[in-house]
């Protein structure tokens, strides 16, 4: 295990560095230096973003909030424009690992890394995030759920790379982020639920049941169609389960995981019933 680092001054440079053959490029590296280890890539050259100036901008752009490639999950927890204008994205922040992982993994490590377990997913998918991508072609943006296209698997092309997400400002909808691991702290998700609620709108997200996060659209449609009227419940949470493909695997069982979406969908509706009845 043996690899050069490079640490490219500008983003021009880490363009060019970009189209060497074997090299990876690395944020804080909770991730990649993992793989790494485990011997599950095998890179030349780890390219380093650590010295180039002004990727780590969190800013307020009207109804959305853009956060530059190298913001911490600590820094955007610590930032008064996401507390105040996304407190679902607080609340899936809090729960990802230890202070030391927040302290140096990025949301953009979380996003590229594309697992259906990643906590910041759940949020950005809530507040229809775009994906702000730079490349030898220019500027391009996409959707969120266009740009993961499954497990590991993103729609980065050879010389691409993450500048920064933006996503909606949410700060007026009820939020809820449910994560189910093996233990509190330091766990990835076994399954994961995140909603936004207002009156009779609704946007839900699972985590860790599918081969990407899944936002539930059929569900949130007839939400709305039924006007928020929660007592026809069991056609709602059938909607919701259309979106559930889960696996088994060493975490836990596929019926363990629908299991627990189904238990915190229920919880949820009964402590937002007691909210508005
Ligand atoms: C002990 C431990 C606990 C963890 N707990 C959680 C948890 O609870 N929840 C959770 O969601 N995750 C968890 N993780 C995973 C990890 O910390 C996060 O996914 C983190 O956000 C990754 O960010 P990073 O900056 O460290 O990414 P890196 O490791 O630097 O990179 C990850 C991947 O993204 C690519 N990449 C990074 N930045 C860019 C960019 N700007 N453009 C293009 N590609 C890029 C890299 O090439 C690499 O393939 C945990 C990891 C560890 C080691």
């Amino acid at each position: 295990m043996s690899f050069k680092v490079l640490l490219p001054e500008s983003e021009d440079e880490l363009m060019t560095m970009l189209m060497y053959d074997n090299a990876e490029l690395m944020a804080g590296g909770t991730d990649l230096l993992v793989r790494i280890r485990a011997g599950k890539v095998k890179p030349d050259k780890v390219i380093s973003l650590a010295k180039i100036p002004d990727m780590d901008e969190i800013v307020d752009k009207g109804d959305r909030i853009r956060i530059g490639c190298k913001v911490t999950h600590a820094m955007a927890l610590n930032s008064e424009i996401v507390q105040r204008n996304s407190p679902i994205m607080v609340l899936a922040l809090r729960e990802i690992g230890s202070p030391q992982i927040r302290n140096r993994g990025t949301i953009a490590g979380n996003i590229v890394n594309a697992s259906p377990a990643g906590d910041s997913l759940v949020p950005l998918y809530l507040s229809n995030a775009r994906v702000i991508i730079h490349g030898p072609k220019g500027e391009r943006k996409l959707p969120i759920e266009e740009f993961i296209k499954g497990p590991g698997k993103t729609a980065l092309s050879m010389g691409e790379y993450l500048r920064a997400v933006d996503f909606e400002k949410t700060g007026d909808w009820y939020p809820v982020f449910h994560k189910v691991g093996q233990r509190t702290a330091l766990a990835i998700a076994i399954a994961s639920l995140g909603m936004l609620i207002k009156k009779d709108k609704i946007r839900i997200v699972f985590g860790s049941v599918a081969p990407t996060v899944v936002r539930a659209y059929k569900a949130e449609r007839f939400y709305e169609r039924v006007n928020g009227d929660i007592t026809v419940m069991d056609e709602f949470l059938e909607r919701c389960l259309e979106y559930l493909s889960p696996i088994d695997d060493v975490r836990a069982s596929a019926w363990y995981r629908k299991e627990v979406i189904k238990n915190l969908l229920k919880r949820t509706f009964d402590s937002w019933r007691k909210r508005v009845l």
